[in-house]
């Protein structure tokens, strides 16, 4: 109920269809429901930042993935951002910022599973960004997966979007050399001015295999790919014997149909080199500690955060998740409907 007792609309985005290619128009449904009143042990939130990640291109697919497809008709799944109002659940007061999987809507009920408290010191935009998955993707992709040690030549692509700036950003201030892949002169300056790289390639305009022979002239000891395709054939062209590949991503794959393979994958026994696939889930028992520290890199502006908000309404969810697939963020694409 809301204030004067007027129940309140939830607008929503459900998944009306499984695309193929790039999700278009047809593929969401917008609804629109009374917000549920919390039942014993719940809570409801009022959603305002919603996290649009690459991942919900796969999760829209009816194939076995790390978790289920999301069903025809169900509210599209989303990390998100928002705050309490109306709690019948002792560990939640009216007024707390929380994040959660709470959907594309504009309010979610919830039990309090998998909900995190936010720090209200904090921006709660920052737990979608460097202190939410795409940081700790960065964080535990680089260092555990990768093992990037100092004096490393690191390689990031998708350099200028939200996993890939923090991972070259940890990289750096680990004393590792780092060259970013990001799409156009405008990112690739990016990467070099306010991220501190050492090298950018545009894969758009630029020689990449050249580039790679300019800027790694020892070869490459950590590749942290996002991207896939013809970008990680030209990376495994040019490794250092025992690279380690970090397959974050694919984001040039996700709306192929037919996923395209390394075609250069006899380079990794060449180089005594390994590709190990990571998934953040699996460091759930360590996010505090990585969280703590990715938090005060942030306060020392060891790194720097870079948020792409679009302000609008759970209704521009189709179109901005499109921006992932053009290249139109920079940094975490985050849509606030508050
Ligand atoms: P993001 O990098 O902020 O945004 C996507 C970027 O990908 C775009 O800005 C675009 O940048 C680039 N891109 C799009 N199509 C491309 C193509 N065909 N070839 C090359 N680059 C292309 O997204 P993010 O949230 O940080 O995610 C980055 C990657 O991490 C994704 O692959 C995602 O699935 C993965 N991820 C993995 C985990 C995990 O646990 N393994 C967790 C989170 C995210 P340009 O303008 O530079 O092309």
């Amino acid at each position: 109920m809301g204030a004067a007792g007027v129940r309140l609309i939830n607008h929503q985005v459900r998944l009306a269809a499984r695309p193929s290619g790039l999700p278009k128009d047809t593929d969401w449904e917008l609804t629109t429901e009374p917000v549920p009143a919390p039942g014993p042990g719940e809570f409801v939130v009022a959603i305002s930042h919603l996290s649009v990640d690459p991942a919900m291109r796969g999760w829209m697919d009816d194939r076995p993935s790390y978790v289920p497809p999301v069903k025809l008709g169900a509210v599209m799944r989303a990390g998100a951002a928002g705050r309490v109002v109306d709690s019948a659940h002792p560990g939640y007061a009216v007024g707390d910022g929380v994040y959660g999987i709470f959907g594309v809507q504009e309010y979610a009920c919830s039990d309090g599973r998998g909900v995190t408290k936010l720090d209200p010191s904090l921006d709660p935009t920052a737990y979608l960004g460097v202190l939410g998955m795409t940081g700790l993707t960065a964080y535990f992709g680089l260092l555990d997966t990768g093992r990037a040690r100092e004096g490393d030549t690191v390689v990031v692509s998708g350099a200028a979007g939200a996993v890939g700036s923090v991972a070259g950003q940890i990289a750096k201030l680990k004393g590792c050399r780092v060259i970013g892949i990001a799409g156009g002169q405008e990112k690739c300056r990016l990467l070099t001015g306010e991220f501190g790289f050492d090298a950018a390639i545009d894969y758009k305009s630029d020689d990449l295999r050249s580039a790679l022979r300019e800027y790694a002239p020892k070869g490459v000891d950590v590749y942290f790919d996002n991207v896939g395709g013809e970008i990680l054939d030209a990376v495994l062209g040019r490794l250092a014997r025992g690279a380690r590949i970090v397959i974050c991503g694919a984001i040039s794959q996700y709306n192929a149909g037919q996923v395209r393979g390394p075609a250069n994958y006899l380079a990794l026994l060449v180089a005594r080199a390994s590709m190990t696939g990571m998934l953040v889930f699996d460091y759930e028992d360590r996010y505090p500690q990585a969280r703590a520290e990715l938090a005060e890199w942030l306060r020392d502006g060891r790194i720097v955060s870079r948020e792409h908000i679009v302000h609008g309404s759970v209704a521009d969810f189709p179109e901005t998740l499109l921006m992932l697939f053009n290249g139109a963020n920079t940094g975490k694409l985050i849509l606030a409907v508050g």
